[in-house]
């Protein structure tokens, strides 16, 4: 039975649902501590304080912000949290890739993957949970349940990230400040969903990330990865900076409209003529291509052939995936001849054409195998 406390109780919860701050752009930041009514110039300056407790320093408790003063310190801590997302399972592959599945505040869940390598380690984000494209041969696409994540949720991937691998306490151990020292180097937008189809929210995650006073990646260490959102993809380009990936994944459209059905509204034409003539490349800026090696399917001499025409004249670099199995997907993974041999023909025209190592199968960590398991639980008990 229900008692009038209780019920009081829960009714109070409801009402003093405090503000997360982390995940919050600096502006948000200012305008949420003008809320607590204190003049504009010290707002400013205590924005600043805080944006740094939280971005530089990954404090989760306002009673450590020392610069702080007491009074304001509690003021903040009634009105505003610093939560983080909850990790619900965390597995580890032999070769050190970690998987990290987030419970969200709607039990939604999501994937992120940490992919630590010699000299620079990955984080892999995921921007919706699950994805609208239904890519054929990727596993994400099975997922029922589809919403976009906010900023907050993009960006609390890394916060979440860095809490469990201990960045914020190596990071001043290293030297008594803050040192440069950096547990993820960059960041790819190449987990669950689509990133361009979520662009203002990624956009603000992405702008929240580079923040050279916080979080500090440089837009070189930011790769968007996008199946051909076309009209998007200047957009995200001239406004964030970062990299750009493109999964191109086949050369003639017949076969690009059931790899990607996303091809049958923009086919590999269009796409390759906004990177072509719209895009406006850096020096020594160039386009990453991704490209899945599935048997019988796209692997073909000709078709290295035909993507070397494809990409005439566009600086790029075409990092060829070996298929991600997963039960089901009636694909298989070509073999290690026929890549090599469609590696070979890419480079010989002049393009790098890396073979990329595929990390955390033996979780289904690696790209395309990403799927809340949990959900798939719930949708099969329904
Ligand atoms: N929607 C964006 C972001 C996802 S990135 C995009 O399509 O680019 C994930 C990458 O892994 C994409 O290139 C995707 O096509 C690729 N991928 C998906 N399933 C795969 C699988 N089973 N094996 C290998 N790569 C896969």
């Amino acid at each position: 039975m229900q008692t009038v406390e209780t019920s009081h109780k829960k009714l109070d919860n409801k009402l003093i649902q405090k503000k997360n701050l982390v995940g919050l752009s600096e502006k948000e930041f200012y305008d949420s501590i003008l809320e607590l009514k204190i003049p504009e110039k010290k707002a400013s300056m205590r924005a600043k304080q805080l944006w740094s407790w939280v971005y530089c320093h990954g404090k989760k408790d306002f009673s450590e912000m020392s610069n702080i003063d007491k009074v304001f310190r509690s003021d903040l801590k009634n009105h505003f949290s610093l939560e983080r997302l909850k990790i619900e399972k965390k597995e580890k592959s032999s070769d050190g890739t970690i998987k990290y599945l987030f419970s969200l505040n709607d039990n939604s869940k999501i994937e992120t993957v940490f992919i630590p390598e010699k000299k620079r380690s990955t984080l892999c984000i995921s921007s919706q949970v699950g994805c609208t494209l239904n890519c054929s041969f990727c596993h994400t696409g099975t997922q029922k349940l589809v919403r976009n994540l906010s900023a907050e949720e993009i960006v609390g991937q890394l916060i979440a990230v860095y809490d469990d691998l201990e960045h914020w306490e190596k990071r001043k151990k290293i030297s008594d400040g803050l040192s440069n020292y950096q547990i993820i180097t960059n960041i790819v937008f190449m987990g669950m969903g689509e990133p361009l189809l979520n662009y203002s929210e990624v956009k603000k995650a992405v702008m929240i990330l580079m923040n050279e006073k916080g979080l500090d990646f440089s837009r070189r260490r930011i790769t968007l990865s996008t199946a051909g959102v076309v009209p998007m993809i200047k957009k995200a380009h001239d406004e964030l900076g970062c990299m750009i990936a493109i999964s191109l994944h086949a050369t003639e459209d017949k076969t690009r409209n059931i790899l990607v059905p996303l091809n049958k509204k923009w086919p590999i034409d269009a796409l390759i003529k906004t990177l072509k003539d719209d895009l406006k490349l850096r020096n020594s800026e160039r386009i990453t291509f991704e490209y899945v090696m599935l048997k019988d399917i796209n692997d073909t001499e000709f078709d290295a052939k035909r993507l070397v025409k494809i990409i005439q004249g566009l600086p790029s670099k075409i990092n060829l995936i070996p298929f991600n199995q997963w039960i089901g997907s009636g694909y298989e993974r070509s073999s290690q001849k026929k890549i090599q041999a469609f590696s070979e023909i890419i480079k010989k025209a002049g393009f790098p054409s890396p073979v990329r190592s595929p990390r955390g199968e033996d979780i289904m960590a690696a790209c395309g195998q990403l799927k809340s398991t949990t959900l798939k639980k719930r949708l099969n008990n329904a």
